[in-house]
């Protein structure tokens, strides 16, 4: 640190002392010896076997994250959090040979706060010892299907700066360990090389790609995990784990487990230690055999383990000593405690050259028919939730930033961002945006988010106070998806806040419950704008039940400054009287059907959506710009779940697992009931193509993509069938059996039906095994025309027909599918007792190939980070501020502000990212440079320092292990540095994450 910023000060003469009193690299002198330096010795020429001590500690699954950590309900499992903390370190004490290592940060954290200060210094000695090691070190172990990359490093920064404000460099994990998430992707490999981890080690992969590398031995490999990116800045060090993250059979020492412990005093009965003796070395010449170097690890625990660790360390103790023991009657084999940090490092001092691997780890199957790709949808609702709550986490931060101290002590009281980043953070966990865990374990995920959302109202409110200059109370409606917003159907005048978390402006349609029947809005400048009034349709009425009563919905199009709000006043100019709350819900009075005939397609100035008026159904789309059109069919099946009613030996679909039972999905209806709206500043029709399934197909006047606002449920179980629900686009686009997939919302990567890059599949699930994660866009494309379809969260999805795209839905289940959460995946709530109902939209682009990108990314961007609107009642006082903007100017195109956060009380966290892949652009895919000296318009920025990604290392301090893969080197693009401290130059598909120094100006 102490270089860094000299170099600094000298660079910028602004810096007179320590200006980040981050503990990045607290102690220059530092005695301690932890990290690579506390490894143990290990012998030449010999068989070492490292044995790691660790527990598996799911940040909620069966129980919920507090649950886990008190160990209530054992009922339901056997797990205690804090027992564990307290065993092991208690264990650790006795034997400084032992080592211990621990991952999950939201436990750890929770444990910490209540010890003592001796018992914290102990700790500390432990850690600089190494003999207690953080790896991993996020708030939780991220699930890698289902979530969105922003909040993935949100979560991983806020673990490691945890560990770093706590223990310095001793307390940074070095290794990425991702042992039970069910698959892998490719963008969590290139944020853990971006993050500075040498390595990273997992569990679960096919079990076909599995088999492929033991024979090659190549369950150790390199991972390039960027096309873009200039290696080695994406490449990654990755091994697999022998036994998912269990210890050898027989050899498990929890009290959880059944097998004989060491029995080593001859003159007892059963004395055994020559049979375990044996049988270890048997296990670990085996596991040798298909490894590659002469080390080998072996995972000394599971799920939950060590709560009393004694049982553990004594049993390895005694291995260890047993075993090595033979070396004096030369056994080759030594054995010795150990943790990833230190096999890795033995693999690197190995020198050896591993192979190369671009492509991810998705799809996980673990048998046969048992492909793990049904979780890419499970809980719709969650997922949406987890989504919507990251967009407003990114706008609570940023307003955070923008409002000042008052923010979090303002007039509306104390708001705070802290405890929605924590609900995002739990929620990221592989068994919760996943879908996986049990229900009362989702709706604590759920009402952790609820929770955050109001923290975030009050900082919010706060802050916006501060920025336009006026106190008055302002309104949050969480229901607008539902026409539920009690102010704006009560209200006769009323003004709405846009806020605009992106660093460009945006334009977008607003939709108001409202019951008058013509409406006056003018903008910031008085000016007036085109709105219109449409009938709530009926679905939406059935949906919201008893909750609003609005029968219309008030729709105009806003335009939001990047990084900034505008203000729109409303005022009703014509009403019928709104029946009171208190009366019954009059019965839904929908517009007339109107006869499709008249209405065969809806059309602006960019798109021509045509409908067929035989069926109802979409029949095309046109980019009228491009002029192309495709030809393009859309309608809802159901997949058949299979059950496991008929045999104990079938496989049924799950939580994790999709398994339809046929690759024919039943189709929902051939035709749908139409009706259609036509208005200046919208254009829909709705479809209706049962009680469960509607939709409504829609074209703002200002829009290039089209919108498919799908509603599905409550799914019907009275036939006693699970059903999987999709949609599918059938378009005349020759894909060739290839479709595209995004990676965690960032690189895009190519899929091909039946087929997997690295290794030759027996495909035994023609329609399960070809299912991918889309987190948010998935696409399909030939010479001329590209269909991108952009996901308001994540879902499966494949191409199993040439030109056709399909998205699972929903999903819900009368089977558990023997996974462990014993639960069939079957959601009610109290507000729908008959099944939850999951409200969506799809977003559809039509373009060349070689202009798509400059489509989809800012679609995506738009999507994933949602203006919030906000509403105040009355007039607004005159001196109110309408408009602002907290950037100097908007930033270009290919630009996107990742974080703006409050660090501590004078710096900022933020992080800018290029969103473009290399050549996926002709305009935006070349380096761009930002000024961050000119980004904002209110703050100032006094100094700046570049981390890495997770913010818990000085990036010119980040150093990683360096690996020789098969494949020779590519060579590097030649692309130009930064210009100077304050303009930094981002490459294709690079995030930079800066710490600034500001002062409010
Ligand atoms: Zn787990």
């Amino acid at each position: 640190m102490a270089s860094t910023v000299l170099q600094l000060v000298s660079a910028l003469l602004l810096f007179q002392s320590c200006v980040f009193c981050l503990p990045l690299g607290q102690d220059v002198h530092d005695t301690s010896s932890c990290g690579y330096k506390s490894c143990h010795a290990t012998i030449p020429n010999m068989l070492n076997v490292h044995l790691v001590p660790h527990t598996h500690d799911d940040v909620g699954w069966l129980k919920t994250v507090d649950q886990y950590f008190y160990g209530d309900r054992n009922d339901i499992q056997h797990a205690g959090v804090q027992y564990i903390l307290d065993s092991v370190v208690d264990q650790l004490l006795k034997n400084p040979d032992r080592r211990f290592i621990y991952v999950e940060t939201a436990f750890f954290y929770r444990w910490w706060k209540t010890q003592s200060s001796t018992m914290q210094q102990t700790v500390k000695q432990l850690v600089n010892e190494g003999r207690l090691e953080f790896v991993n070190g996020g708030w939780c172990m991220s699930d890698e299907a289902t979530t969105h990359y922003s909040a993935v490093i949100d979560q991983m920064t806020m673990g490691l700066r945890f560990l770093n404000d706590t223990f310095g460099p001793c307390g940074r994990p070095r290794v990425a360990w991702h042992i039970d998430p069910f698959g892998h992707a490719r963008e969590h490999a290139s944020m853990f090389a971006q993050m500075g981890y040498d390595g990273f080690f997992f569990g679960r992969l096919d079990y076909q790609d599995r088999n492929t590398r033991i024979m090659n031995l190549d369950q150790e490999l390199l991972w390039r995990a960027s096309d873009s990116l200039t290696p080695p800045m994406a490449d990654l060090f990755t091994g697999i784990l022998p036994n998912g993250y269990n210890p050898p059979e027989g050899f498990c020492w929890d009290q959880s487990c059944d097998d004989p412990p060491i029995r080593d005093d001859p003159d007892l009965e059963d004395y055994n230690v020559d049979d375990v003796v044996t049988r270890f070395r048997n296990i670990a010449t085996k596991q040798a055999a298909v490894y590659k170097s002469k080390h080998i690890i072996m995972t000394m625990g599971s799920d939950f383990q060590y709560e009393n660790a004694n049982l553990w360390y004594k049993n390895l103790d005694k291995l260890i000593r047993y075993v090595n023991a033979q070396q004096a009657n030369g056994s080759r084999i030594n054995v010795l405690y150990s943790t990833p940090s230190c096999y890795l490092q033995e693999l690197h001092r190995a020198n050896l050259t591993w192979a190369l691997k671009t492509d991810d780890f998705f799809p996980y199957a673990d048998d046969a028919h048992d492909f793990w790709t049904g979780y890419f949808t499970s809980r719709p609702a969650l997922k949406r939730y987890e989504r919507l709550s990251n967009s407003y986490l990114q706008t609570c931060n940023q307003l955070e930033v923008l409002g000042g101290q008052v923010s979090r002590n303002g007039v509306f009281g104390e708001g705070d961002s802290q405890t929605m980043r924590k609900a995002m953070a739990v929620a990221q966990h592989h068994d919760a945006v996943s879908g996986t865990e049990k229900q009362h374990v989702a709706n604590d995920y759920a009402r952790r988010l609820a929770i955050g959302w109001q923290h975030c109202q009050v900082l919010v409110s706060n802050s916006l106070a501060a920025l336009t200059g006026s106190s008055a109370q302002r309104m949050y409606c969480e229901n607008l998806n539902i026409s539920v917003c009690p102010l704006t159907e009560a209200s006769k005048k009323f003004s709405v806040n846009v806020y605009n978390p992106l660093a460009r402006p945006v334009t977008r349609a607003v939709r108001l419950p409202v019951n008058g029947t013509l409406y006056s809005i003018s903008d910031a400048n008085g000016i007036p704008v085109d709105c219109q009034v449409v009938p709530v349709s009926a679905a939406t009425q059935t949906l919201r039940g008893e909750r609003g009563y609005a029968v219309n919905e008030l729709v105009f199009q806003v335009q939001a400054p990047p990084l900034g709000y505008t203000t729109y006043s409303v005022s009703l100019l014509q009403s019928r009287p709104p029946p009171a709350p208190t009366q019954p819900r009059p019965p839904p009075a929908p517009t007339q059907p109107r006869p499709l005939a008249g209405v065969a397609a809806i059309q602006n100035k960019f798109l021509r959506a045509t409908f067929d008026p035989e069926t109802g159904l979409l029949s095309s789309l046109s980019n009228l710009e491009t002029r192309q059109t495709i030809k393009l069919t859309q309608n809802f099946y159901w997949y058949n779940a299979s059950d496991g009613n008929n045999s104990a030996s079938i496989q049924p679909s799950g939580a994790y697992i999709f398994r339809p039972n046929s690759s024919t999905p039943f189709i929902i209806s051939k035709t749908a009931k139409t009706e259609s709206i036509q208005t200046s500043v919208v254009q829909e029709v709705r479809q209706w193509f049962g009680p469960w399934v509607s939709q409504v197909v829609r074209l703002y006047a200002h829009s290039r993509s089209l919108e498919l606002e799908w509603t599905v449920g409550p799914v019907p179980i009275d036939d006693h069938l699970g059903k999987e629900v999709i949609t599918r686009l059938d378009t005349s686009i020759d894909s060739a059996g290839i479709f595209y997939t995004d990676s965690n919302g960032r690189e895009v990567l190519q899929r091909k039906k039946d087929f997997r890059p690295t290794w030759k599949l027996i495909q035994s699930e023609p329609i399960a095994g070809n299912y991918y994660p889309i987190n948010s866009r998935a696409y399909i494309k030939d010479n001329d025309d590209q269909l991108t379809v952009v996901t308001d969260r994540s879902q499966g999805g494949s191409s199993i027909y040439n030109g056709s795209l399909e998205i699972m839905l929903h999903r819900r289940l009368l089977y558990d599918d023997v996974r462990g959460v014993a639960e069939p995946l079957n959601e009610t709530s109290d507000e729908y007792p008959q099944g939850l109902v999951v409200r969506g939209s799809l977003l559809l682009s039509l373009e060349p190939p070689r202009s798509a990108a400059d489509a989809h990314r800012p679609l995506a961007q738009e999507t994933v980070l949602q203006p919030l609107v906000t509403f105040t009642d009355g007039d607004l006082h005159p001196n109110t501020r309408l408009e602002f903007s907290g950037l100097q100017a908007a930033l270009p195109p290919a630009v996107h502000l990742l974080t703006v956060s409050q660090w501590d009380r004078d710096s900022v966290l933020l992080r800018v990212e290029h969103q473009f892949q290399a050549s996926e652009s002709k305009e935006h895919s070349l380096p761009v440079a930002v000024d961050l000296q000119k980004l904002f318009s209110t703050l100032e920025v006094l100094g700046v320092s570049e981390l890495n990604l997770s913010a818990n290392q000085w990036k010119d301090e980040m150093k990683r292990f360096d690996w020789k893969s098969h494949t020779g080197e590519q060579p590097l693009p030649k692309w130009p540095g930064d210009s100077s401290v304050w303009e930094v130059t981002l490459k294709p598909m690079e995030i930079r994450t800066f710490l600034l120094r500001v002062s409010h100006r």
